[in-house]
């Protein structure tokens, strides 16, 4: 029987595990992921910002796929991939051999090398990052009561990207709470978004984005555009020579993906692999990469797409499906991306989105926040089951 090996059990993952199985293929499939859960990357600024607890956006792996008798879980580390001995090695068992891998390795975050954003900035790219980001905020907001350092309640979010706009709309709706609650006064809080680039929110028509901009302006966020960050330090962040001090610094300013594709010596950028048509790797037909390890070009712009769990689930569909097509000794299909439309929420009751699903729909406030929720619900009920879904506020 043949071993198909998927790596990570992100959005890619887990999707590719479940449509495999639901195929009726004849086949060994191992899961391998370095967590006992799945984490849902779509809210984990929630979890950054302490509105949602971990167990919220989370489920069991091994427990998803517990009735299905050809899929293994493995819980481990994945080191590297040995693409000629077609073998992946792993920090605490034996190497795995396979023949056919999908690689679902998924995100890490972007420093792009400036000094200080790795030591004295918090990124979000998984619970614990999360969990820590949201630790020290606290305890910093907490300390002002004591230390009366006007610091202590200035907040930096590096860059303004859909993690840092996400992020902004949960940390100003939790502010009041946390003011009440640690006892600092709310007025004296400082939040400073810092984007190189000259706009916030320009994926979205103008309307959109000055919508979005205002309503955090409102709530208290000052933007600075076009200042780039080039230094981080402890209670600093360093445009040239201008300074913003601050006691929290939390670092959005982008991904990459997992540093196992550097290591396992892909022809990659930024641990990105650009793919074959069909998303497989040019030069080894036996394996596929798909989700943030993965570059697909838009054939409207020649530009990769960029990474969401929209394209990873739309990639493990395709990956599902060319691997029954593989066994059966059939030709792969080319994958094609028809993107649904984008949501950013502003916190739990606010958002703004631009959906192409039964039309062009742009959408503003409460109603885009519920079509956010439906989406991450959505997910819920195709990647776990339904029983989670309903367990889940
Ligand atoms: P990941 O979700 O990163 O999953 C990778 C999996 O592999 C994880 O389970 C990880 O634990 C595991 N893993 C990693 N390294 C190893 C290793 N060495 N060994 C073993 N296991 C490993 N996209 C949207 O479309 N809509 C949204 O609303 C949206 N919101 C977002 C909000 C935030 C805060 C963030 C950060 C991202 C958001 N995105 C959104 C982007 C989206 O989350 C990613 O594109 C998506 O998670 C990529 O899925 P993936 O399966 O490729 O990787
Ligand atoms: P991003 O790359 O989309 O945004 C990062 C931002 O940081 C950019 O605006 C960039 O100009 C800025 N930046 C980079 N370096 C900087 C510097 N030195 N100084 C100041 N600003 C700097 O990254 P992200 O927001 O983490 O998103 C990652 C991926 O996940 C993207 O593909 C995004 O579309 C996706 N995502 C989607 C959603 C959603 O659909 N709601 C939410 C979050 C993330």
């Amino acid at each position: 029987m043949k071993r198909i090996v998927v790596l990570g059990a992100g959005y890619a993952g887990i999707r590719t595990v479940k449509k495999l199985y639901g195929s009726g293929i004849d086949a060994q499939i191992v899961l391998v992921n370095k967590n006992p859960y799945h984490y849902m990357t779509t809210q984990l600024h929630e979890v950054a910002a302490g509105t949602k607890e971990p167990a919220d956006i989370t489920f069991d792996v091994a427990q998803t796929f517990a009735d299905k008798k050809n899929v293994q879980v493995i819980l481990d580390e994945v080191i590297r991939i040995d693409q000629d001995a077609k073998s992946v090695e792993l920090k605490n068992n034996a190497p795995l051999q396979y023949d056919y891998l999908v690689n679902a390795l998924g995100f890490e975050s972007e420093t792009f090398g400036i000094q200080g954003a790795e030591e004295n900035g918090w990124p979000i790219i998984d619970i614990n990052t999360a969990l820590a980001a949201r630790k020290h905020l606290e305890d910093t907001l907490k300390r002002y009561k004591t230390s009366h350092d006007p610091n202590d309640l200035r907040i930096i979010v590096c860059g303004a990207g859909f993690t840092s706009i996400e992020y902004l709309g949960e940390i100003v709706h939790r502010m009041p709470k946390l003011a009440k609650e640690y006892g600092f006064p709310r007025n004296k809080v400082k939040i400073d978004c810092i984007e190189a680039g000259p706009k916030i929110l320009g994926m979205f028509n103008q309307d959109l984005a000055q919508w979005g901009v205002k309503y955090l302006e409102k709530k208290g966020v000052t933007f600075h555009v076009s200042t780039p960050i080039t230094e981080v330090k402890t209670n600093a962040v360093m445009s040239n020579d201008k300074e913003f001090p601050a006691n929290t610094i939390i670092w959005t300013t982008g991904v990459h993906g997992s540093h196992v594709i550097a290591d396992s010596g892909y022809d990659q950028k930024r641990n990105r692999v650009v793919v074959e048509d069909d998303l497989r790797v040019n030069g080894h037909p036996d394996q596929f990469l798909i989700g943030d390890v993965s570059g697909v070009p838009n054939p409207d712009n020649g530009r990769l797409f960029p990474t969401t769990a929209q394209i990873s689930i739309a990639q493990a569909d395709c990956v599902a499906e060319n691997l029954v097509a593989l066994m059966n000794g059939q030709p792969t299909k080319k994958f094609v991306f028809k993107a649904l439309g984008t949501v950013c929420s502003l916190g739990p009751t606010s958002g703004i989105a631009s959906i192409d699903m039964f039309g062009h729909w742009n959408l503003k406030g409460w109603i885009a926040s519920i079509a956010k929720k439906l989406i991450a619900d959505r997910a819920v009920l195709e990647l776990a089951n339904i029983r989670t879904m309903l367990e889940s506020d």
